[in-house]
């Protein structure tokens, strides 16, 4: 055991160290007040919240330096340049990519999928193939490959997970065969909390000559990633889950499968020349950033991964680990709740439904105390029909998320239980 300092406890801080009060007053939105209550901002798995410092390095690049990229040779276009390549950067070393330009910037984790699925897929993957993914995916996971299989005749598989969500590793391998093309899985389920065994499902693929990728979008905000350890082909992750803004994110892709690839979307940038009778296209990452990108959301992005950094991701894990512990105890002990998701690996997710009420009963009673948790079926309709439930009530951790809130949080339950007894 840690010794930990009680005065630091009180403050909200773990066994991690961390100043959880003291970083709350980096999130103005935090102090809010909702329905006269004090917000418990607890749907961080649908959205996090932004600290200051990526709100004001929105701002000051509207108020001092906007202008468009890789096009003028004037100063304010040079130095938004400059600062978008740098965020290129900093993601290269967020996920310890080994090149740049193994760095693309998109709109977020779906648009990341869709890409490798069109840019990919189509190139490779035609008539009798097989793209594998797991029981666990949301929605953007899935119909991107439906749409390329239906187009393609390939066909989709699927590898199962228990009743508690976990993986069942040896089907997943029973799927795989020379006619897998791609797997695509998830990192850490958004709707259940799961930390798949990414290192092995690559692995596993590899042997059959199937590139992975790896659907980042819960696990980038949550603990370090290291594409290359990792061993995938691809990964994806929103900004806006890592306290970025909305409408930005990340495909990496290993530099050798990008520069086979052919473009996603035609338009400027991604071209070298262009003539009526051939275009030549740009080099990476270049190819794969077609048109005006969004400047202020890389930027904003990169003041995200700094403020993170700052922090470290190993001790937000650590922190947040501690918070799902007591959560889970916290929940377990109400009777007539359920918590759906119980792997041994989780991240912090709480997904749980009552006897007593239905989820959407128990958001609404929530909110009405200030609580923002999320119902409903997470973008995972086929994971609920899975599990037996048409949808969950969900609380998501940030290490901005304290015990107080947890505590908040069951004395809204015991509410609920009132309102419906
Ligand atoms: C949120 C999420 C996505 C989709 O991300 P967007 O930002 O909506 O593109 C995909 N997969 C998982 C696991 C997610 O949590």
């Amino acid at each position: 055991m840690t010794a930990v300092n009680p005065k630091a406890r009180r403050a909200g801080a773990a066994v991690s160290g961390l100043d959880v009060a003291k970083i709350r007053q980096d999130f103005p939105i935090l102090g809010q007040t909702v329905h006269g209550k004090p917000l418990v901002y607890l749907d961080n798995a649908a959205t996090s919240q932004k600290p200051q410092a990526v709100i004001d390095t929105l701002v000051r690049y509207y108020t001092t330096e906007n202008a468009n990229i890789h096009r003028g040779v004037h100063a304010l276009s040079q130095m938004a340049t400059e600062e978008y390549e740098g965020v290129r950067t900093k993601v290269r070393q967020l996920l310890n990519a080994a090149e740049d330009r193994e760095i693309i910037f998109v709109r977020g984790t779906t648009e990341a999928i869709n890409l490798v699925a069109q840019a990919y897929g189509r190139q490779n993957i035609g008539p009798e193939d097989e793209i594998v993914i797991s029981a666990m995916e949301h929605h953007s996971n899935i119909v991107p490959w439906q749409m390329l299989c239906q187009e393609r005749g390939a066909r989709l598989r699927v590898a199962p997970c228990n009743d508690a969500g976990e993986l069942l590793l040896d089907d997943y391998q029973r799927l795989l065969g020379p006619r897998t093309k791609l797997v695509s899985m998830v990192h850490v389920s958004n709707a259940l909390g799961t930390i798949n065994p990414a290192k092995q499902i690559v692995e596993l693929a590899h042997r059959w000559g199937a590139p992975v990728l790896l659907d980042g979008a819960q696990a980038a905000p949550h603990m370090s990633i290291d594409v290359q350890a990792l061993g995938c082909d691809f990964y994806a992750f929103s900004g806006h889950k890592l306290y970025g803004p909305t409408g930005i994110g990340i495909l990496y892709g290993r530099a050798a499968l990008l520069e086979a690839m052919p473009p996603y979307q035609g338009g400027g940038d991604m071209i070298r020349s262009v003539t009526y009778e051939k275009t030549l296209y740009n080099t990476l990452p270049y190819k794969f950033e077609a048109g005006t990108p969004h400047i202020a959301g890389v930027i904003g992005l990169g003041a995200a991964i700094d403020y993170v950094n700052a922090i470290g991701l190993d001790r937000i894990a650590a922190y947040e680990e501690e918070l799902r512990q007591y959560g889970t105890k916290c929940l377990s002990t109400i009777s007539g709740l359920r918590l759906v998701g119980t792997a041994k690996e989780k991240a912090g997710i709480l997904s749980f439904v009552m006897e007593q009420a239905h989820p959407h009963d128990i958001g609404t009673i929530l909110d009405a105390e200030g609580i923002a948790i999320r119902t409903g079926h997470h973008c995972a309709q086929p994971l609920m029909e899975r599990l037996g439930v048409a949808a969950t009530a969900r609380a998501s951790l940030s290490f901005y998320n304290t015990r107080e809130e947890i505590d908040a949080l069951v004395k809204g339950i015991d509410r609920v239980i009132e309102v419906f007894s």
